[in-house]
């Protein structure tokens, strides 16, 4: 994860946890499995949750509940539908990672760290828009 960009959404975020490194490396995913230009094309969002994951996706896709490009939609699962409007490209990203440390500054550290894959399983969108 690239520091500026991290330090960037806890500033928006407003302070350092495992939600938002989560919501932090769901956006780095999904820029890398569907070849996102951020804040340039038009990505709109059907969050599966409405947690601290999400502030990730508001920060690097200037996503929001006002912009009509934000949605929520509760599931239970710590998921984000993602369609590229200037494709037609979608994808469904579920969080899989598990906390295996002993406190919330380690488990940061390691969702940063890790493999896109260890920590996201990726499948068809749910929902049509
Ligand atoms: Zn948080």
């Amino acid at each position: 994860m690239d520091n500026l960009l991290w330090k960037e959404a806890v500033k928006f975020h407003g302070h350092e946890c495992p939600g938002l490194a989560i919501g932090m490396k769901a956006c780095e995913a999904i820029i890398s499995k569907m070849k996102i230009k951020p804040k340039e094309d038009k990505i709109v969002c059907i969050a599966e949750n409405n947690t601290c994951p999400v502030d990730g996706i508001k920060s690097v896709f200037d996503c929001d509940y006002d912009k009509k490009n934000l949605f929520y939609k509760e599931s239970g699962e710590l998921a984000f539908n993602i369609f590229n409007m200037d494709n037609s490209d979608s994808l469904r990203i579920i969080y899989k990672g598990k906390n295996k440390t002993n406190s919330k500054e380690e488990y940061i550290k390691y969702i940063l760290n890790a493999e896109i894959d260890e920590l996201f399983d990726f499948s068809k969108v749910k929902y049509n828009l």
